[in-house]
């Protein structure tokens, strides 16, 4: 994936493949025991974003978590039989658990209502989105569990118009409950990296904006995220030179669908600077020890005003989908009116 302008260096990817020890100044330190994101609104449409709850540095580590559930997933034979019922019951055991049970009708209340769970009511959705949400992150080893989510600014009304809008089944049928996981798990999963060591550090992937689905030909396993899954698409933009050769190839491609689109990037001063301001690693890859395999590493690509939406580059679009993200909406496609990345 092209980087914005000047950002080269930030997005140095360490190969951990190919050198045993990444150098020093790419070692990234743990996520700050501070709370760091929360959990908003963006529209009705795009549903949930998780948001700056303070100011970020560049390259700071936001925050690491835990997968929710996790299944077989293969980009190529996405729609393979037994890999879609890998999926279907790996929700289904979520949806089960008393643990997990509300995190999750809460965290996806469209999934959930098509497999015939109406939405939950505000009063038990706001404890949800203020404090369960944040039940997977991982603290620095101090028993900082937690402690980067700072909670929830979803009103009543807003949550109301969301979940309103969802449509609940009346009665699934194992096709239809195929087809409602597939979707999600290729709009909301993330695809671990293979593990060459049979050890305990697979090399991360998805640093500088790409997609952890990109490339991905065989069948892995595929994590999603409570809070990692909620960050909404951005484009990158075209670059500022005249250079974008191939931009001629297709401005009627389109971006992914339902979760993406509505990334506002702007702080509270109107600064802003375009494109994605995250990149994420799942597991190690060398350069943060702290992360386990799985786990999924959030990671600011610049200085994130608190208040400002976290977004990055899926890295795959999807026909049929007109995105609506800053970078295509403030016309930074390299001219073509919206995003041509294939
Ligand atoms: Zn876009």
């Amino acid at each position: 994936m092209a980087s914005p302008p000047g950002k080269a260096a930030q997005n140095e990817v360490f190969d951990a493949s190919k050198q045993a020890k990444a150098p020093s100044h790419l070692l990234r330190n743990p996520p700050l025991p501070l709370p760091a994101v929360r959990i908003a609104l963006v529209s009705p449409a795009v549903g949930y974003g998780l948001f700056a709850a303070r100011d970020l540095g560049p390259d700071e580590l936001i925050f690491h978590e835990r997968p929710l559930l996790t299944a077989l997933f293969n980009e190529k034979f996405s729609a393979d039989r037994a890999l879609v019922l890998s999926q279907v019951a790996a929700y289904r055991a979520a949806l089960a658990a008393h643990r997990t049970r509300e995190v999750t009708a809460v965290a996806f209340p469209a999934l959930a209502a098509r497999f015939a769970v109406a939405p939950v009511g505000f009063e038990e959705a706001v404890q949800v989105l203020e404090g369960g949400m944040g039940m997977n992150l991982v603290g620095d080893g101090g028993g900082g569990e937690g402690r980067q989510f700072a909670g929830s600014r979803v009103t009543r009304k807003e949550y109301e118009a969301y979940t309103g809008c969802l449509k609940v089944s009346g009665s699934v049928s194992e096709a239809d409950a195929r087809e409602a996981v597939l979707d999600f798990f290729k709009h909301y999963a993330f695809q671990v990296p293979p593990n060459p060591n049979g050890g305990g550090s697979s090399t991360g992937s998805g640093g500088g904006g790409g997609s952890a689905m990109v490339g991905a030909a065989s069948t892995r396993e595929a994590c999603i995220y409570l809070l990692g899954s909620l960050i909404n698409h951005c484009c990158t933009p075209a670059p500022a030179s005249s250079s974008s050769t191939s931009s001629s190839s297709s401005p009627s491609a389109s971006c992914p669908s339902s979760l993406t689109g509505g990334g506002k990037n702007k702080d509270r001063s109107g600064q802003q600077q375009p494109g994605p301001n995250c990149s994420w690693r799942i597991g190690p890859s060398g350069l943060a020890h702290f992360v386990k395999p799985r786990h999924i590493c959030v990671q600011a690509r610049r200085a994130i005003r608190e208040g400002e939406q976290l977004t990055w580059d899926y890295g795959k679009r999807e026909k049929g989908f007109v995105c609506e993200c800053d970078t295509c909406r403030d016309g930074l496609m390299g001219g073509l009116g919206s995003c041509n990345v294939l």
